[in-house]
């Protein structure tokens, strides 16, 4: 059987990275990665592209924009038949998401990343990218949306977060576990996800904030928010989606400038709904127009909103969306 071709997007992270004598990661000469393309001939044939090389807080949806457009082309030109990005773990999540978000495809989309840079004791970079190239290849994966693949785990990009600062088993899928694993043998799916809307985006220019929300929190940060130029803000609410009383003039103000207001509880595990009745409580809070996400966590909702206000700033769409 001929082998599938992929195409390999390096995207920088720490999977790109090396140690120096102080300890430092960082990106240093050519990406260490492209020295070891042949340990993945055996697998597929391969396209590889470097769009740009950036430690993944240097990342911003634009790029993931960029991403999107870059896989599409080489699905429409080349017939590729799956894709593999290696990024950098702080916002690999986020980038997942939002390709999982606005990618019309069935074939695999596969992200990996490392926690250990190139030349460090126990590096995971290799291994994670051979791990996602073979999910990549395998023909249980299409159809599952965008899958994000370390440290033999196959989780969707949609419950998948980084769950430790250092750990290798960072990525987690809180509530709902992976869906799959790699073996030495085999790559086993052992849940079928369920897919989300695809948006259609060919530019981003709006701009989401995150609050999290806090004991004795007030409604400044809210008030300076409206007379800032943002288009709608993401609150990590406490518990099952509850404020403190004194944001909810802030929060009020936001609504009556048509700016939404999308609530998300910071609690990792859960759902954000309106059961409490007091000042600030979840009920109050809906009956003022917040609207309330399903069970995402903020980074994910506020790309999910930016990308509900590129396509139209009617607060009944945005609601919808996050039903
Ligand atoms: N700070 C690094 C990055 O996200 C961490 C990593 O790749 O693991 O680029």
């Amino acid at each position: 059987m001929s082998k599938k071709k992929l195409l390999l997007i390096h995207t920088g992270g720490t999977i790109s990275m090396s140690e120096d004598e102080s300890g430092a990661v960082k990106p240093e000469g050519a990406n260490p990665l492209m020295r070891h393309t042949h340990n993945l001939n055996d697998y597929a044939e391969f396209i590889v592209e470097a769009p740009f090389t950036l430690p993944s807080p240097h990342i911003t949806p634009n790029h993931m924009l960029e991403l999107k457009k870059i896989i599409e082309k080489y699905y429409l030109e080349d017939g590729i038949h799956g894709a593999v990005i290696t990024h950098g773990t702080d916002t690999l999540e986020e980038t997942a998401y939002f390709l999982d978000l606005t990618l019309r495809l069935s074939i695999p989309i596969v992200v990996t990343g490392a926690m250990r840079s190139s030349n460090e004791i126990g590096s995971d970079g290799l291994y994670n990218l051979i791990s996602a190239v073979r999910v990549a290849t395998s023909d249980e994966a299409f159809g599952k949306g965008v899958l994000v693949v370390l440290n033999d785990e196959i989780h969707t990009a949609v419950n998948v977060t980084k769950t430790h600062a250092s750990n290798v088993s960072t990525f987690q899928s809180p509530q709902y576990g992976p869906i799959g694993i790699v073996t030495k043998g085999a790559v086993l799916f052992h849940h079928t996800p369920k897919l989300d809307v695809k948006y259609s985006i060919s530019e981003l220019s709006k701009n989401v904030s995150i609050i999290k929300a806090y004991a004795g929190m007030d409604s400044r940060l809210f008030e300076a928010l409206a007379s800032l130029d943002f288009d709608g803000v993401v609150i990590e609410a406490l518990g099952q989606g509850n404020l403190p009383p004194g944001t909810v003039d802030g929060l009020a103000h936001l609504i009556e400038k048509n700016i939404p207001v999308v609530l998300v509880s910071r609690c990792f595990n859960g759902i954000a709904q309106d059961v409490y009745g007091y000042e600030g409580g979840g009920r109050q809070l809906k009956k003022m127009g917040v609207i309330f996400s399903n069970g995402l966590n903020g980074q994910k909702a506020r790309l999910k909103l930016m990308i509900g206000l590129s396509q139209s700033d009617d607060l009944d769409y945005i609601a919808a969306m996050f039903q």
